[in-house]
């Protein structure tokens, strides 16, 4: 029995189950991955006693000599990783990153352009009932036909609309941005760009998807999606901006910064520059690549199954459901029945009422990370495109979920 046992049987029986529900499943949110042990004993510690208000060296409590090493340290890793000149690691999370970057770079009132939501941009880019919409003047822009973001609206609406900042990146979007275009449209009309590299920032870390730090004013991400480690967000910019951001985020929009999640991400950021991460994040490709080439044979194709754009060049694939006798609902509870967690996504141009959907969002990080193979990949493929046919076999598809999960433990030491 652990203190967490002894205190409080009620909290440590549900993280318990937790555990259990993470490790007999397949994890598939696209937007999920598994922290390391070791980033989440940083996580645990006693940094989470600290009040920091401040910056390493500029604190306004005492006590700060560790933490301040910590801090530090985590900088100076993710400006290695992404060849940054400045770095934030304090935002609590990835909306909380966007928040200070457009707080940073923006007065309300003025004009921002993010990809819209209902074709696969975060609500932090502009959704009405966001920040960024309520503070902001949103124009979005979308995908076109072919499913791909479409430039010459970007530049169209860019032209007409004169914003003061372009936001590119996704949350559910499964092709790479052109960051050249998005920042020569951006310094034809004044605006900043922003990327947003929530979603693939582990694939940038690994030299596997093209790096928007070199193309854009600001980065934001997250530290728990691609990149692998805890729950948080960050912020790079250029020097030049650095004050800005600094001040935006603390005293902007947060207080004492969480040493404990910082001394996390500085874990994390060591495991993203290994060999084994880089590898890790083959196999998620591989995976994801694998999993689209599966959705888009005939035998799925004949239950009105598709994938958006054909295809995958990130770690996730959209699943069109529009001529699917299953809506996203309906699919996302059918994998929940033999042991896969999927999210239901709104796909562009979507029939169905967002609660429910027409597509879903399927992605390979979280099992990439628990050591899948390709060959594994093509079974868990196998498995997800016979759970959308009509007629399944619920059972002998859940013993194949189920031996896969044994095959490949997952934290085993817990
Ligand atoms: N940005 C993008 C592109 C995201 O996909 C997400 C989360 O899904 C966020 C920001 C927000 O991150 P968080 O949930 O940590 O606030």
């Amino acid at each position: 029995n652990t203190p967490l046992h002894e205190l409080d049987p009620d909290v440590a029986a549900a993280v318990d189950a937790e555990l259990v529900r993470q490790q007999s499943t397949l994890e598939m949110i696209a937007s999920e991955n598994f922290a390391p042990v070791a980033v989440m004993e940083a996580q645990g510690s006693v940094l989470t006693n600290k009040y920091a208000e401040g910056y390493p060296g500029r604190r306004y409590y005492g006590g700060c000599e560790h933490v301040d090493v910590v801090e530090q340290i985590a900088i100076d890793r993710i400006k290695a990783l992404f060849g940054a000149e400045h770095a934030n690691v304090q935002p609590h999370s990835g909306a909380q990153a966007n928040a200070a970057a457009m707080f940073a770079l923006l007065k309300p009132g003025d004009t921002i352009m993010g990809l819209n939501l209902a074709h696969g941009g975060h609500l932090t880019h502009g959704m009405k009932i966001n920040f960024s919409g309520k503070l902001y003047n949103v124009v979005p822009y979308h995908v076109g036909e072919d499913g791909q973001v479409d430039m010459a609206e970007v530049e169209r609406l860019a032209k007409e609309s004169k914003p003061q900042l372009i936001v590119a990146g996704w949350s559910a979007y499964p092709r790479q941005l052109d960051f050249a275009a998005f920042r020569r449209i951006a310094d034809e009309v004044g605006a900043y760009l922003m990327v947003d590299m929530a979603h693939f920032a582990g694939l940038v870390a690994a030299g596997l998807h093209p790096n928007p730090v070199p193309h854009a004013h600001v980065v934001t991400t997250t530290t728990h999606k691609t990149l692998g480690g805890p729950r948080g967000g960050v912020i790079l910019s250029t020097q030049e901006l650095a004050k800005k951001i600094n001040s935006a985020v603390f005293p902007g929009q947060q207080g004492g910064p969480l040493e404990h999640v910082i001394a996390a991400k500085a874990v994390s950021f060591k495991v993203a520059a290994s060999p084994e991460f880089k590898e890790r994040q083959e196999r998620t490709l591989e995976g994801a690549r694998i999993l689209a080439a599966r959705l888009v044979q005939d035998d799925v194709k004949a239950v009105g199954v598709d994938v958006l754009t054909g295809g995958t060049d990130v770690h996730l694939v959209l699943v069109d459901l529009r001529n699917s006798e299953l809506d996203g609902q309906q699919a996302e509870d059918r994998l929940h029945e033999i042991g896969i967690t999927v999210n239901r996504n709104a796909i562009p141009n979507d029939p169905r009422p967002p609660m429910v959907t027409s597509g879903l969002r399927i992605g390979t990080p979280a099992l990439a990370t628990r050591g899948f193979q390709a060959e594994d990949f093509t079974e868990v493929a196998d498995v997800i495109a016979e759970a959308l046919k009509p007629e399944y076999d619920a059972e002998a598809l859940r013993a194949r979920v189920s031996a896969l999960a044994a095959k490949h433990p997952l934290y085993p030491s817990l």
